[in-house]
């Protein structure tokens, strides 16, 4: 999508405090230099509205009552936090797993989902549009559209139908429209194009259902709002089992909205790290991993101002991940920031690492992970070999059925 409107005019300063004290984004859905809203100018009332609606929704103990309800009742909330025992042995360290896979549909997303569903319903959209990468946006989206009664279209990348067809199944059979994306990467980028060019041909009746803490100001902060969940069921469970915080928070990072979920509610515990890891893919090049923020440079995609994998002409390259959820050049505009201010770190791991890490959660936890939540567990076993005898506590943003199908399973892998 190209930019028909930049409000991009120097860097305000903001600093952590004015995070932990909910100033941010400010109003411009800034985070320092980064976020804002760069979008055609036919969305700019559509962004108004929606950032009015999302500030009253909010703060609305109704919508409140009815957000929890469906938490409680359909997604299957509060998610458990299992101690990883044998998992810790083998690492040297206290390992707790958020078990973000136990929800209805089976991973994160769904926390947004519903959010949002609701939040259309409040604002009475007529149809829902949405793009989806590894399907789990997609089937999550679905799946609250069908249970609101709302009609929905889903965008998905031709590859992604492909490596992900249990995800695109259950999708259409869940009664929403799926839409094979043909142009451009044929993944996630192309998608959320896709559906964003959707929205601006019908702004006023569509509500654009956007699934990570990625796109122009105020989706960043509304899915960062819905997914905080996480983060505050796990540090009261973690308390509670351990009568401390852990030393550190692990999340995969794609766009970033399990892992912002996790992170938000530690941000004021400064002795609790925030490690984010990302899709170190096969290589080092362009085009071989998506490692945005380790080795991105700033522009703009899809709305917002944040860290990108561009060439040095500002084209946006292809990205390669074996964890579909992670396959994409962009990352959310708050994690560009608590970066560029050293409140959290971020990494990367190679697809063989994850899967590898993967493997290792089967065997030693009886839990099959996502590849996406694969690459948190192979960041948080690099961790507790720099840092022995530490407490992790991991986001296991969701569960791996979807990935079974991949060239890179366990058959292929089989010992003689
Ligand atoms: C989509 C997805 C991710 C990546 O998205 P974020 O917005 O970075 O959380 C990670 N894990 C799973 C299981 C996913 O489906």
């Amino acid at each position: 999508m190209s930019v028909a409107r930049a409000e991009f005019d120097g860097a305000p300063s903001h600093t952590l405090d004015d995070l932990t004290a909910g100033r941010l984004p400010d109003d411009r859905g800034r985070f320092g230099p980064f976020g804002g809203r760069f979008v055609p100018e036919i969305l700019v009332p559509a962004l108004d509205r929606l950032e009015l609606a999302v500030q009253e929704a909010l703060s609305d103990p109704s919508f409140q009552r009815d957000l929890s309800r469906e938490l409680r009742t359909w997604v299957g909330r509060p998610t458990p936090l299992t101690h990883a025992r044998r998992m810790g042995e083998a690492w040297g360290a206290t390992v707790y797993l958020k078990r973000e896979d136990l929800t209805h549909t089976g991973a994160h997303k769904i926390n947004n989902a519903i959010g949002q569903a609701l939040l259309a319903c409040r604002v009475g959209a007529r149809r829902i549009v949405a793009e989806t990468g590894a399907g789990q946006h997609g089937v999550a989206t679905a799946a609250a559209c069908a249970r609101l009664g709302l009609p929905c279209t889903i965008y998905m990348g031709e590859i992604d139908v492909e490596r992900q067809a249990p995800n695109a199944d259950r999708i259409r059979m869940l009664g929403a429209t799926l839409i094979k994306v043909r142009g451009g990467d044929r993944t996630l980028r192309a998608a959320i194009d896709e559906a964003l060019r959707d929205w601006v041909t019908h702004p006023d009746s569509t509500y654009y259902l956007l699934g990570s803490v990625v796109g122009p100001h105020p989706y960043p902060l509304l899915v960062r709002s819905l997914q905080t969940v996480i983060g505050t069921e796990a540090r009261a469970q973690h308390l509670e089992r351990e009568e401390a915080l852990p030393d550190v928070a692990v999340a995969c990072v794609g766009g970033g909205s399990n892992a912002i979920g996790l992170f938000h509610p530690f941000l004021a515990d400064a002795d609790v790290a925030l490690l984010g890891v990302e899709a170190g893919g096969t290589g080092d090049h362009l085009g071989t991993h998506a490692a945005t923020i380790e080795r991105g440079t700033p522009g703009v995609l899809h709305g917002a101002y944040s860290l990108l994998l561009q060439d040095e002409n500002g084209q946006i390259q292809d990205t390669h991940s074996a964890a579909p959820g992670l396959d994409y050049p962009g990352v959310g505009p708050e994690h560009a920031f608590l970066e560029s201010i050293g409140r959290a770190r971020y990494t990367s791991v190679s697809d063989q690492e994850a899967m590898a890490a993967r493997d290792e959660c089967c065997v030693l936890e009886g839990v099959v992970p996502a590849l996406e939540s694969a690459h948190a567990l192979a960041g948080a076993k690099r961790w507790a070999a720099a840092n022995p005898g530490t407490r992790i506590l991991v986001g296991l943003s969701g569960r791996g059925d979807k990935d079974l199908a991949l060239p890179s399973g366990p058959r292929e892998r089989e010992r003689p």
